[in-house]
C-alpha cells in the first residue's frame, strides 16, 4: 500500500462560482502511479464545498439558485457577514472520495468533480489530494 499526497491552488470568481477540478485530479492520479485505491480529495476551507455533479451550464444556475433557497444569502444571522456561506459549506462537505480502477478516476460518465465557491468574494483555493493504493 502506498500514499502519494499533492495539491494544486487556484482562483474562484466569487459566491457560487463552480470549478470543474476533475483534470487537476486526474492529474495527480497519473502522477502518482498508483493503479486501484482511492483518492480522497479535500478543500481546507470552511466557506467551500467539493461535489460531483453533471458540469453544465443550466445544471450550475439551478444549483446556484437551490443554495440559495436553501440557505439565503439575507437573512439574520449571528456571524458576521458571510454566515449563509459556511452555513452552505456546513450542509455540503469540503471532502469526497474516489475510486481508482486500472489508473482512472472511477467516475460516471456525467460525474464531474467540482468545486463550489460558497463565499462573498473571489478567493485562492487549495485542493488536497490523497491517493492511497497499489
Ligand atoms: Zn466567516
Amino acid at each position: 500500500m502506498r500514499l502519494y499526497v499533492d495539491s494544486f491552488t487556484f482562483k474562484t470568481r466569487g459566491p457560487i462560482d463552480v470549478v470543474d477540478i476533475t483534470g487537476r485530479v486526474e492529474g495527480i492520479v497519473r502522477k502518482s502511479k498508483i493503479k486501484n485505491g482511492i483518492a480522497h480529495i479535500f478543500a481546507p476551507h470552511a466557506t467551500g464545498i467539493i461535489c460531483f455533479t453533471e458540469y453544465e451550464e443550466g445544471l450550475i444556475e439551478d444549483i446556484r439558485n437551490t443554495l440559495e433557497r436553501l440557505i439565503p444569502s439575507e437573512g439574520s444571522y449571528a456571524h458576521p457577514s458571510n454566515a449563509h456561506a459556511h452555513l452552505r459549506s456546513l450542509l455540503f462537505s469540503p471532502e469526497k472520495t474516489v475510486p481508482i480502477i486500472d489508473g482512472r478516476l472511477g467516475l460516471g460518465t456525467w460525474q464531474s468533480i467540482v468545486f463550489i465557491e460558497t463565499d462573498i468574494y473571489p478567493r485562492t483555493r487549495t485542493v488536497i489530494v490523497n491517493v492511497i493504493g497499489e
